[in-house]
C-alpha cells in the first residue's frame, strides 16, 4: 500500500501547533510507516509539491507570502486541515487587525527602538491589511480548534483520514 503524501504548513502562528504534533511522541513511530511527510518545518522540501494527500495548516492568514503559499497549498491538496485557532479564527495574530500595517510597523520598528529606526523591508513579507482565517482565502476540508490543539486530537484525525474516514472532533477539542 502506497504511503499517504502528508504536508503542514506554517503561516502566521507561533509553532505551538507544530510542537503539539511532535508531542504524539512514540505514536508517530506508528504513524511513520502509513505516511510521508512530503513538505513542511520538519522535513527539508524547498517547495510545496503536487499530489499531496492531506496538508495540515498552522497560523492564520497575513502577509501576500501567507496568501500565496495558502493557495498553492488548495491547489495541490486534495484535503486541507486548518490546525489550531489561528488558523481556524484568526486568533492572536488578529490582534492588530484595528491598526493599519503601517502605523502598526512604524511603531514597533521606529517608535519602540532606540537604533535603527527603520522598518525592515529586504526579505520581509509585505504584511496584508489584516491577518484571516484560512477558510476565508481558501476552502477548508477540516477546521481542528485548541491552542494548540491536544496532541491526541492530531492523531485522532490523522488516523481517521488515513482510514478513509472523516474525524468527528465533538468532545475531543476545544477553542483555547
Ligand atoms: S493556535 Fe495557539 S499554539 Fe497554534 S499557532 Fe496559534 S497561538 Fe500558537
Amino acid at each position: 500500500m502506497s504511503r499517504a503524501r502528508i504536508a503542514t504548513v506554517w503561516l502566521d502562528g507561533c509553532s505551538g501547533c507544530h510542537m503539539s504534533l511532535l508531542d504524539l511522541d512514540e505514536a508517530l513511530i506508528g504513524l511513520a510507516p502509513k505516511i510521508e511527510l512530503v513538505f513542511g518545518p520538519l522535513v527539508d522540501a524547498q517547495e510545496f509539491p503536487e499530489g499531496v494527500d492531506v496538508t495540515f495548516v498552522e497560523g492564520a492568514v497575513s502577509s501576500h507570502d501567507d496568501l500565496r503559499l495558502a493557495q498553492t497549498v488548495r491547489a495541490r491538496s486534495r484535503f486541507v486541515v486548518a490546525l489550531g485557532d489561528c488558523a481556524v479564527t484568526a486568533n492572536v495574530p488578529s490582534m492588530r487587525n484595528q491598526i493599519p500595517p503601517k502605523k502598526l510597523l512604524e511603531r514597533i520598528y521606529v517608535d519602540g527602538v532606540n537604533v535603527n529606526h527603520r522598518v525592515p523591508a529586504d526579505g520581509v513579507p509585505a504584511l496584508l491589511k489584516q491577518a484571516s482565517p484560512l477558510h476565508e482565502v481558501i476552502r477548508v476540508d477540516l477546521h481542528v480548534p485548541g491552542c494548540p490543539p491536544p496532541a491526541a486530537a492530531i492523531g485522532y484525525v490523522i488516523s481517521e483520514l488515513l482510514a478513509g474516514r472523516r474525524p468527528d472532533l465533538a468532545g475531543k477539542v476545544k477553542f483555547g
